[in-house]
């Protein structure tokens, strides 16, 4: 038998291999295999069995081991990986460690599992023999007949200092036989259940929920590839929708992928999911799965899922290349988060990848938000996609009031600096005195760098593209990041005149002072990545404030996704510009998307929630939409914006950036080739730059970028990347391509 295996070396081949007789029936498309490349040994995945005809087979090499005896990518998998190879214009084999977490890949927690226990009893002669012969064995037979249960393999044998070469006597014998206990530390997760697992009842849907779920239920039914994007408000009730989606996908044998834009940030969601599922398919489990997993959990979590025997997994971005089974059912929550894109090599979009992968298995893909993405909503305004509308909150509860407060007014009648303010202020004592509970928002992206004006709220922006332009201090200018349209840095507004031009942000150690300036007998508590960089921090905070011990919450916009809790009156947010003036055409997007997620906190409960939004421009458009939840009103605007300038949706983007030692070459370099880009691929992409990065140098390496508009990425990327190839680089250039990037 022979095989091709991709190897996971640093290099794109198919490489040929002799499969050993006694593996030969076990490996298949998708194994897991060592095979021997020069000296070294590497992982690989087995494409493709057999070879091409007349292969000269005699001089390959074995491979030396079949790591699981089952595909460790399955055949939809390694599909995936390919067309993420070409559509990322990423290396194959980068993908495809991507998708095998490196636990199991290292196979580790299985291999320290195996077990040693005495097999056919030795007569007590021979026994003596052995001990004459071959006292090595005889110690070790010795041994694990005083025990009364099988014990730990490497253990025994580092405890008795006794050879793998005598255990294999044994072995072969049958003296001594060698099980594999599975200790099942699956992430079923109790670090993230919060009490017990109970089996929460159903609620009694609504009529919209009603209708969202009977046409889910049809698309599932249909048993073909479909994509349904699920837009309802905040509140009304989307998981639960989710929830008998995935009953009904289970029902009919199948598996399901469930992502959420950060498990390891909502807890709350998790547990929630966790005794819902529990009621309605008891013992369906389902499989966790996030970055902060211990190599034992992610291990058997996978071995699970690939095994079939857990159908479900809930979890972040890389949940989408979990093992799971002949799945049914893709479910992608709050599926605008930018979380859901890697910021590292393979760049891949997890929604994306998950339409993808939902395609090649005939499934149904469900997109869900209260503010979907423009990428996905124009879909569902084309007809490509599903559209599903639920415009009621749960109870018909309100939406809460937004009351947006002008900041310039404040700055002048507080003649100077204020970060929180007096309606902020008056609402955050109301609420300390009737004993309900603030959170307060501060935007986890703000940028130094960004310009406006304290006065009027001018922003300057580039005429060529319609984003701010990046202040740098170091040459005084304002740049335009995305075509280097550059002009002096204004001392003065050019709208107004002010000499209040410079924007300086507001950290959140600044907002917890102010508040305990105002509030001194409040009890506050501070959430940013900063503070919360251990699972349990968090945890901890959510549970104190929960629990009615904590009067105000100050964070980053990490804090406003999923969290539900009933007290919350008033929900502040502080900075609300700063997003929206990004160097980056989704500025506004992001901003609306932010006011109504955080909007969305406030009034769960019986009580009618308050929003105050603290802002230099309340005429902007993504702040009025947001009063009144408009995400259509809303989306024609900006996407009437998009189209005037060819952003996506109606073009996809593709960044390529440059880093190096020396500006003046790399400067040269960039220019080089994006002139011969231009020239290579002609109409079929439009090339702008290059220009410095926002962030130009980085560690003394100097960085360029250069953007590339086009229709259809798959029709260019291919060639794109043939090019940079054979372009001649010199040795000191990085560079690193982003197709569909989120954070510019
Ligand atoms: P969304 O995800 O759309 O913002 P959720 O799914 O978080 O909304 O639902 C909001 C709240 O309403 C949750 O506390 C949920 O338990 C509750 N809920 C959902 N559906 C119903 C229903 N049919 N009847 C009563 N309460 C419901
Ligand atoms: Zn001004
Ligand atoms: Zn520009």
């Amino acid at each position: 038998m022979i095989v091709g295996v991709h190897p996971i070396a640093g290099f794109d081949k198919l490489l040929h291999y002799k499969v050993p007789e006694r593996l030969a029936p076990a490996v298949a498309k998708g194994s897991l295999v060592r095979v021997p490349i020069g000296r070294r040994f590497v992982l690989g995945i087995v494409g493709m069995v057999g070879a091409p005809d007349d292969f000269p087979v005699d001089r390959l090499k074995h491979i030396a081991e079949l790591v699981y005896d089952f595909p460790a990518l399955p055949a939809d998998l390694l599909e995936l990986a390919k067309w993420m190879a070409v559509y990322y214009a990423a290396p194959l084999d980068g993908i495809i460690e991507t998708m095998l977490p490196g636990a199991v890949r290292r196979a580790a927690a299985l291999k320290q599992e195996k077990l040693l226990v005495v097999g056919e009893k030795l007569t007590p002669e021979e026994v003596a023999a052995l001990e004459k012969k071959a006292p090595q064995q005889a110690k070790l037979y010795l041994f694990l007949v005083q025990q009364f249960k099988p014990v730990s393999k490497p253990l025994v044998l580092k405890r008795l200092g006794v050879g793998a070469s005598s255990l294999n006597a044994l072995l072969k014998r049958g003296a001594v036989r060698e099980e594999a206990r599975r200790v099942n530390r699956v992430a079923y997760s109790d670090d993230f259940a919060e009490g017990e697992l109970v089996a929460a009842l159903p609620h009694l849907l609504n009529e919209q929920q009603q209708a969202a779920y009977e046409a889910l239920k049809a698309e599932i039914e249909r048993d073909t590839f479909g994509v349904t994007l699920l837009q309802g408000v905040t509140g009304s009730g989307k998981t639960e929708v989710y929830l008998r989606a995935i009953h009904e996908a289970l029902e009919t044998g199948g598996g399901v992928v469930f992502l959420v834009p950060e498990v390891a940030l909502t807890p709350q969601t998790v547990a929630r999911l966790r005794s819902r599922l529990e009621a309605i398919a008891p013992g369906q489990n389902a499989v966790v799965w996030h970055s902060l997993l211990s190599e034992g959990e992610r291990v058997d979590g996978w071995h699970e899922l690939a095994t079939g025997r857990a159908r479900i997994v809930v979890g972040a971005r890389s949940a989408i290349f979990a093992p799971v089974q002949n799945l049914r059912l893709i479910v992608v929550d709050e599926e605008h988060e930018p979380a859901y894109k890697q910021d590292e090599t393979p760049r891949y979009h997890g929604r994306d990848v998950a339409v993808m992968r939902a395609k090649l298995n005939n499934a149904l893909c469900v997109l869900g938000s209260a503010t979907p993405s423009l990428e996905s909503y124009a879909n569902a305004q084309a007809g490509r996609y599903k559209h599903l509308h639920m415009t009621q909150r749960i109870d018909d509860r309100q939406l809460p009031f937004i009351d947006v407060v002008d900041m310039r007014i404040e700055v002048m009648r507080s003649r100077g600096m204020t970060t929180l303010s007096q309606k902020l202020v008056g609402e955050m004592r109301d609420r300390f005195e009737r004993k309900e509970q603030t959170i307060l928002f501060l935007n986890r992206r703000g940028y130094s760098s960004s310009m406006i004006c304290r006065s009027c709220g001018h922003v300057e922006e580039c005429p060529h593209c319609s984003i701010s332009m990046t202040y740098h201090r170091a040459d005084e200018v304002l740049r335009c990041h995305l075509c280097g349209h550059e002009r002096g840095a204004p001392v003065r507004c050019p709208e107004c005149d002010s000499p209040e031009i410079r924007w300086r942000g507001t950290g959140t150690q600044r907002v917890e002072e102010a508040v305990q300036r105002v509030l001194p007998r409040a009890r506050i508590e501070r959430m940013d990545t900063d503070t919360m960089s251990k699972k349990n921090r968090f945890r901890q905070v959510l549970q104190a404030f929960r629990a009615g011990q904590i009067d105000i919450l100050v964070g980053t916009q990490m804090i406003a996704k999923g969290l539900d809790f009933p007290n919350v009156t008033l929900v502040g947010l502080v900075d609300a510009d700063i997003s929206m003036h990004m160097p980056d055409f989704r500025a506004t997007e992001r901003t609306f998307q932010l006011l109504v997620q955080v909007a969305g906190r406030a009034g769960r409960g019986d009580r009618a929630g308050v929003v105050v939004v603290q802002t230099f421009t309340p005429q902007a458009e993504a702040i009025q939409f947001s009063r009144h939840a408009d995400f259509d009103g809303f989306a024609e605007g900006e996407l009437k914006l998009r189209k005037d300038f060819g952003y996506p949706p109606y073009r996809h983007l593709i960044h390529h950036s440059f880093r190096g030692p020396n500006p003046e070459k790399l400067m040269f370099f960039a220019e080089q080739w994006a002139r011969h880009v231009e020239k290579e691929m002609g109409e079929r992409l439009e090339v702008r730059g290059p220009s410095p990065s926002p962030i130009e140098k980085v560690k003394d390496h100097y960085r360029f970028q250069v953007w590339y508009f086009t229709h259809g990425v798959t029709r260019v990327i291919a060639d794109l990347n043939r090019l940079r190839r054979e372009f001649s680089w010199p040795d000191d250039v990085i560079q690193v391509m982003d197709v569909d990037p989120v954070n510019l």
